[in-house]
């Protein structure tokens, strides 16, 4: 098992600061006076690099943009107010009216409420997939689909995509594939496997307290010679490509979503969010070896758990081959009713009940009254929401005691 060492050595090398304040310094400034009218004028058509106003960048937040660019090894980043505001930084800054998307996997509430309900009242139109319905995924791709959409991880159906074939996939057809990596940070690298932009909560696990909301979206360079961004398809990229070359993606993103939603990361957060990356490799290895011993436990004292490091998986293949860094901090329990549910919490002392993920502390909730109330019978089959099903956090307590916790509450 990876423990993630050079993002040890990384991570509190580039948030600390050997000359001066060691921590992050924090400017929560909303505007920056320019001084004088000609650098004013530099600052706006970009030939001067001073801070124009803070919903467009900050200082603050733009070194943990570049963290995280280099973590994901992208071009460069934008962090938003949250994971929604990174997704939706991201699809918009690639829609139109008319246009189509697929959305593959088990999806975070939030997101799919925001292609179904959202985006098709502004004209644009999701089709929806299981991770392994590949035929299918390629027969719906048409000159109008902008996005393919994926979860690096089912949350909270558990299913694993084969993430390299679908980036083939959405290579050949010329399509963008955006991940939301928002569960394996590190333990995935989506634009090593071929996606072009994966976005983040970092509310979850890379702030890890629940301490600070926020997002990010990170983008690959565009290449110097042939790219899917250069094609037709994706024809507004172009004045950007030829002003900012490789980075135009951020332009872009910045131009065509940030500055006129206004989904601008708050400095503070940004701050909170790098002492949280500092710890994210050591607290992500501890948990991922904790679960695995956790759902077995489960699993053989008769509980009906579901995580892929179980050999009843369907895609336990995949998690021992591609996912070998672990799959994040979830599991889920069916207790098989909402009574069972709702005792199981109730008896429970370790967890906290919360829609939250990625804790430090493990947090549990139960899927159909909570996140998914609102979703008719048919969307919740097919996102995977039974009435007895509890979510599972793992945090960083000791996994015997979870078990045991959990092995009580569940009597
Ligand atoms: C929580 C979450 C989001 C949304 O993040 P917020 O910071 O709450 O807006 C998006 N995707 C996934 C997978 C999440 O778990």
């Amino acid at each position: 098992m990876n423990n993630f060492e050079e993002y040890c050595t990384t991570f509190v090398q580039s948030v600390g600061s050997k000359d001066g304040a060691v921590s992050p310094v924090l400017i929560g400034s909303a505007s920056f006076g320019y001084g004088t009218p000609q650098i004013a004028e530099g600052i706006f058509d970009g030939s001067v690099k001073k801070p124009l106003y803070s919903r467009m960048g900050n200082p603050t937040t733009a070194k943990l943009e570049s963290i995280l660019a280099e973590m994901d090894g992208g071009i460069g980043a934008v962090a938003t107010s949250s994971g929604m505001g990174a997704t939706t930084l991201a699809v918009m800054s690639l829609l139109a009216s008319g246009d189509e998307v697929i959305s593959i996997g088990g999806l975070f509430g939030g997101t799919y409420s925001l292609f179904s309900e959202t985006l098709s009242r502004f004209g644009i139109t999701t089709h929806f997939f299981d991770v392994d319905e590949f035929d299918a995924i390629q027969n719906a791709i048409t000159k109008n689909t902008k996005i393919i959409f994926l979860e690096s991880v089912g949350n909270p159906n558990m299913r694993l995509p084969d993430i390299k074939k679908i980036a083939t996939i959405a290579h050949e057809a010329g399509v963008a594939l955006i991940v939301d990596n928002t569960i394996t940070p590190l333990s995935i690298l989506p634009l090593k496997l071929g996606a072009d932009i994966v976005v983040y909560s970092t509310t979850k696990i890379i702030s890890g307290n629940a301490s600070a909301l926020g997002g990010c979206a990170i983008f690959r360079a565009i290449g110097e010679g042939e790219d899917k961004f250069k094609s037709p398809r994706y024809d507004f990229l172009a004045k950007f490509i030829k002003s900012a070359g490789g980075m135009a993606l951020i332009p872009n993103a910045k131009k065509r979503a940030l500055r006129d939603f206004g989904m601008s990361a708050n400095a503070h957060a940004s701050y909170q969010t790098m002492l949280g990356l500092e710890t994210l490799p050591l607290r992500l290895s501890r948990v991922i070896q904790s679960i695995e011993i956790i759902v077995k436990e489960l699993h053989e004292q008769g509980l009906n758990i579901n995580h892929p490091s179980l050999v009843k998986h369907p895609h336990h293949a995949r998690y021992l081959e591609q996912f070998q860094n672990g799959c994040g901090t979830l599991f889920t329990i069916d207790m098989g009713t909402k009574e069972k549910a709702f005792e199981f919490l109730n008896k429970t002392k370790l967890a906290t009940i919360t829609a939250n993920i990625g804790d430090s502390r493990t947090l549990a909730l139960h899927m159909a009254s909570t996140i998914y109330r609102d979703f008719d019978d048919e969307t919740k089959k097919f996102l995977g929401i039974t009435d007895g099903l509890i979510r599972i956090s793992i945090g960083l307590e000791s996994p015997h005691d979870i078990i045991n916790d959990f092995l009580q509450a569940s009597k």
